[in-house]
């Protein structure tokens, strides 16, 4: 009788690669695989899954390959030969993937470029400077993070002046979508705070552009989504940095305070706080969170018994004055003299006083998330005209009624309008003060639709009853509701995608020039 085949491992190997690997390497064009560039796009299994998630972990596009660029070229060639030809394939950047849905994927024989792969030799890197005419800003590669910004100005005992709560996010990423944060409100989103911009356009041209310089693509670029290059530099507003802050913490058990004092808060302009924020306190969003760590354990049950007492819904206002030796002698008058007519629960204001580089690194979760964890976030922009009904419908009712399912921060607090520069890709309420919700809900894998239900219904909710909201970070699935998001913005933002991408290469995760 013949021995049972019993392969030998030059075989398994051989197998392993002909029915798994090759397959995945073919699924770019012959023409694209004899190219300089083949030798950095990879194309095993491993690279592609990894390109395949994000921070969300709800959605999942396997690409046909991962590009890792060395220089700027490497990219200008990749997105050249897309458009060379017939059917181009799509190229998506990453920068950290903390998208939430897939924003930075590419699905199908698309290639994900990985931003970090530039950060070598040769690059820009982060480089301050200083102009007569711009004062001090720095030149920063599209695919550092701010954290990287935070800890090379500091050495020149410089800052940027708008940031984002976590700092592990990129440049390239946060200026496509805005770039929030408790400065917004004073300093605009990152966004205002850019001077100009390096972009590889769709078609793979190299284009320098600012307010002044090739305005259209800065403009466009600044909240694009993506959608009309990649940022390679952008240079950054700089200030001097700040040494201290005084870091406040107040307590709200009625809504209408809470909000009538940040407005005063942001009233204030450059003598009020450096930075307002607010956020919601119930049993599922406590006062600590993976946000922050602010409270001892007193405070914690001090505030806990009071959120016993008033139906399990509290409001809290964070606030941040910066200061430096030669304020330090007035900084605590100034405080007291800004909550003088504050009208928070007496007894529950909780203060700091830390290293501003403390503060700015509070959100610490570094760059390793839990992948068994789901995030189905919702961020909105509220018109201030609506809050109060916002409020009772969606905090008091339907967040109270899904208590036993939230989980995570809720953010809310306002921005002025004219901090924002129209003419950039950004979608906002038309009103002077609108407020930023941020429903950060961390999910089982296997209980996301319940998350997903309670946005639904608030996203219905805001619908049914005409409010104006719009999505921060957007997510659609229909080319009418992107029309609809985009509004009066629209026909330009459609003129730009002709225009500098029209073969639609670029960042197809946002699914809006390939939405369904
Ligand atoms: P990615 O997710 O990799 O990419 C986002 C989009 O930008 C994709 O479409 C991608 O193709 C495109 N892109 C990436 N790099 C470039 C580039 N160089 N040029 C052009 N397009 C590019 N946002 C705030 O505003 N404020 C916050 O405080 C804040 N906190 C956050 C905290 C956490 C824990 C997380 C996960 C997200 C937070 N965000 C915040 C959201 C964040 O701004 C977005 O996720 C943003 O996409 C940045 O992430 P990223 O750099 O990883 O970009």
């Amino acid at each position: 009788m013949a021995d049972a085949y019993n392969p030998s491992p030059t075989m398994i190997i051989f197998f392993f690669f002909f029915f798994f690997v090759i397959p995945w390497a073919t699924a770019l064009p012959d023409e694209v695989l004899r190219q300089d560039i083949a030798g950095l796009l990879r194309t095993d299994p491993e690279s592609t899954s990894r390109a395949s998630v994000d921070y969300g972990n709800l959605v999942r596009e396997t690409p046909s390959a991962v590009f890792h660029p060395t220089t700027i070229d490497d990219i200008i060639s990749l997105i050249k030969l897309s458009n060379n030809l017939s059917t181009p394939f799509s190229v998506a950047a990453k920068g950290r993937g903390h998208s939430v849905r897939g924003q930075a994927m590419a699905a199908g024989d698309g290639v994900v470029v990985e931003m970090s792969s530039l950060d070598g030799k040769g690059r820009v890197g982060v480089r301050v400077s200083w102009n007569p005419a711009l004062g001090f800003f720095a030149d920063v590669g599209g695919e550092k993070t701010w954290k990287d910004v935070l800890e090379a100005t500091l050495e020149h005992g410089l800052a940027p002046v708008s940031w984002t709560d976590y700092l592990y996010l990129t440049v390239g990423g946060t200026l496509s979508n805005g770039g929030i944060s408790g400065q917004s409100f004073l300093h605009g989103p990152q966004i205002s705070n850019v001077h100009e911009l390096d972009v590889i356009t769709g078609t793979g041209d190299f284009i320098t552009c600012s307010k002044e310089m090739n305005s259209e693509l800065f403009f466009a670029v600044l909240g694009g989504l993506g959608q009309f290059g990649i940022i390679t530099r952008a240079r950054i507003l700089l200030h001097k940095a700040p040494s201290r802050a005084k870091w406040v913490r107040l307590i709200y058990k009625d809504f209408s305070k809470f909000t009538r004092d940040q407005e005063y808060l942001i009233s204030l302009d450059s003598n009020g706080p450096n930075y307002v924020e607010g956020s919601l306190i119930t049993d599922n969003s406590p006062p600590n969170n993976w946000r922050s760590s602010f409270y001892s354990s007193l405070h914690q049950s001090k505030i806990t018994s009071l959120l016993k007492s008033n139906q399990g819904l509290l409001y809290s206002i964070e606030l941040v004055k910066y200061y430096d030796d030669l304020t330090s002698s007035t900084i605590d008058e100034e405080l007291v003299t800004m909550a003088k007519d504050l009208e928070f629960v007496p007894g529950f204001i909780f203060k700091k006083d830390v290293p501003v580089i403390d503060f700015l690194t509070r959100v610490a979760i570094g760059d390793n998330h839990d992948n068994s964890e789901a995030h189905p976030w919702l961020n909105l922009f509220v018109p201030k005209s609506t809050i109060l009904d916002f409020n009772e419908a969606v905090f008091a009712q339907i967040i109270r009624r899904h208590n036993h399912t939230t989980s995570g921060p809720i953010l809310f607090y306002p921005f002025n309008r004219i901090k924002w520069d129209d003419r950039t890709s950004a979608v906002i309420p038309e009103e002077e003060i609108f407020y930023t919700l941020g429903l950060l809900h961390s999910s089982m894998p296997d209980e996301v639709e319940i998350y997903e239900k309670l946005n639904n219904e608030i996203l219905e909710f805001c619908e049914k009853s005409g409010m104006k909201i719009k999505q921060y970070l957007p997510h659609y699935k229909s080319k009418e509701d992107w029309v609809k998001h985009f509004g009066s913005k629209w026909d330009t933002f459609r003129e730009m995608k002709t225009k500098f991408d029209p073969r639609m290469i670029l960042s197809p995760g946002q699914r809006i020039f390939n939405s369904i």
